[in-house]
């Protein structure tokens, strides 16, 4: 029998109180539902949480990173940096969890285990390692794309003696890396990031590198109190500007292709580009940089000389520099002095394609050269990206369907919102759904979200479920899209390739790559057709 509101302990649970999670609950709230976050931390942020390890920061700008639905959040916030460090993000959004009282309704240190349908009752179970259980009408993850870390499987792992820490799982209290023998595995963004601010301050730092990353600089700097008051002046152009652009950032693809520029204003633009904030480079380069291999080749060369320029010894310049993909096929690290990192005495580069780590020992690391003593080894070595969230909780919908088992034949979503036997349940950060710059994206589906969640309270319907045809419509198109994507033939968590997880070596359509103003369309079509596709009743 279909429960009524009554009967259930919520109207709305949320999964995760990051950056999907707060905005979710302020929305639902503010609907008059009755809503439950479950967090497994001790506290909100999200990532922001979670990656506290020496050096994280933002690398879209902080005020294009920022909410933006409460003027009064944006009047009274003031940025210090142009790039935020990883505490004044997690400052923000505990200031934004503060501000509109949301903790209230958030249960910290509360891990979901499992979350049950039951068609009749047209409600969620949600059990929690505890062992406790909550019966909702809507379940909504808010759990992130990379929030599941791995650890790489290397043998002798727990015979370790000193310190290991995952990046995404960095204590709370100080880790003291002054003068230590520090050994980084893993050069994604969270490597650089880590790399470049410890190499100052620990004794000896090696770094074992499995493939080099094409890193640009960040460019950051400091937001005095007038340059604040100019960016908050502009807010609202900015804001317009990340809606109008590709994937949420302020930054555009120029509309000229690479050869139709003659070669020196070509360079100049480049350098331009180079000495500038954040992603422009990656995001607002020419039109062709990421779809055509001479285009692509010609700034992969570009950075390439840079880092050469940068790199004192040529032997370590050539090993940083990628030779299995071009710049941009994979997601850009953004870096202040990393590559200059590599000319300080007290740090060593390991390709480890040339020198294997054969086992970790007691005291260190065995390659196949000798053995490394270390006082700390830290794993930068990502997440189980996409699905790693998901897949860590029971998630069955219609008729016991596993979520896992699903999406592994599989991954299929319906603008990456719902997918289908999974009535009722509303992703904000699900796969095929548009990425790019999160917070942007994210508003825009909360929102979405709640006005679909509006409609059926108003109306009296209880069950949402999207049909074949419509998920099978959208599928289509995200195969479709980006096909001319050089990034589609390239290993990447974002071609969902993770070579430490079975089953996982297959490159696969893991994220939507059209541009957000498509998305957006599709999202109106459906409200404005009154949501036909999530059959509701
Ligand atoms: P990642 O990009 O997946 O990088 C993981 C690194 O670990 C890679 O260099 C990988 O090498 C290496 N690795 C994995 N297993 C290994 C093994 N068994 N042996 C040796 N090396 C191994 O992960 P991430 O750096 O954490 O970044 C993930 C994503 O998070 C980024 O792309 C970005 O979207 C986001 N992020 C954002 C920020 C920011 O906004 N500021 C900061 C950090 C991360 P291979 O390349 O050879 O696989």
């Amino acid at each position: 029998m279909i429960l009524a509101k009554t009967e259930l302990d919520f109207d709305a649970i949320v999964i995760g109180a990051g950056i999907s999670g707060l905005y979710m609950l302020y929305r639902l709230r503010e609907l008059g539902l009755r809503v439950r976050v479950f967090e497994r931390g001790t506290d909100v942020g999200g990532t922001w949480y979670w990656n506290r390890y020496p050096g994280a920061r933002f690398d879209s700008e902080s005020y294009t990173y920022a909410y933006s639905f409460s003027q009064e959040l944006l009047d009274e916030w003031d940025w210090s940096e142009h790039f935020a460090s990883q505490p004044e993000t997690l400052r923000y959004l505990q200031h934004v969890a503060d501000k509109f009282d949301l903790r209230t309704d958030i249960q910290f240190s509360s891990e979901v285990k499992s979350a049950y349908y039951d068609d009749a009752s047209r409600s969620w179970e949600v059990q929690l390692r505890d062992g406790s259980k909550y019966r909702s009408r809507f379940l909504i993850t808010g759990i992130g794309t990379l929030s599941y870390p791995v650890w790489p499987k290397i043998e002798g792992i727990e015979s370790f003696r000193g310190e290991t820490f995952h990046t995404a799982r960095w204590p709370h209290t100080p880790v003291e890396v002054e003068g230590k023998r520090v050994a980084v595995i893993g050069t994604g963004a969270s490597g650089v990031q880590v790399i470049q601010t410890i190499c100052k301050t620990v004794g000896h730092l090696t770094v074992f590198q499995r493939r080099p990353n094409w890193c640009a600089p960040l460019n950051n700097g400091r937001i005095g109190p007038d340059e604040m008051e100019v960016i908050r002046a502009g807010y609202d152009a900015m804001f317009a500007r990340c809606s109008e652009t590709r994937g949420g950032f302020i930054h555009t693809a120029d509309p000229r292709l690479t050869f139709e520029v003659a070669e020196e204003e070509r360079y100049e633009f480049w350098e331009e580009l180079y000495a500038s904030r954040g992603f422009g480079i990656w995001q607002g380069n020419f039109y062709d940089t990421l779809t055509d291999k001479k285009a692509n080749k010609a700034i992969s060369d570009f950075i390439a000389d840079k880092i050469r320029e940068r790199v004192d010894d040529p032997v370590v310049a050539e090993k940083l520099i990628p030779k299995d993909h071009g710049f941009g096929t994979r997601r850009v690290p953004l870096e202040t002095h990393y590559f200059e990192s590599y000319n300080r005495e007290n740090v060593e580069l390991i390709d480890i394609t040339e020198t294997p780590i054969e086992r970790i020992t007691e005291n260190g690391i065995l390659t196949g050269e000798k053995e490394m003593e270390f006082d700390l080894i830290i794993f930068a070595t990502g997440f189980d990206a996409i699905f790693g969230s998901f897949d860590a909780i029971d998630i069955r919908g219609v008729n016991r369907r596993r979520l896992k088992e699903q999406w592994h034949e599989e991954l299929a979503t319906f603008l990456g919102i719902q997918t289908r036997n999974f009535p009722n349940m509303f992703m904000v950060m699900g796969p095929h759904a548009i990425q790019g710059n999160n917070p942007r994206n994210i508003e825009y589906k909360v929102e979405w979200i709640t006005r679909v969640i509006k409609h059926m309270t108003e109306q009296g319907f209880t069950r949402a479920e999207v049909g074949s045809d419509a998920q099978e419509g959208w599928h289509e198109y995200v195969v479709e899209q980006g096909k001319d994507l050089l990034m589609r033939g390239v290993d990447s968590w974002m071609t969902g390739v993770n070579r430490n997880l079975e089953g996982r070596e297959r490159r696969i359509i893991a994220q939507y790559t059209g541009s957000m103003q498509t998305f957006r369309r599709r999202c109106k079509e459906v409200e404005a057709g009154g949501y036909r596709e999530l059959n509701l009743k």
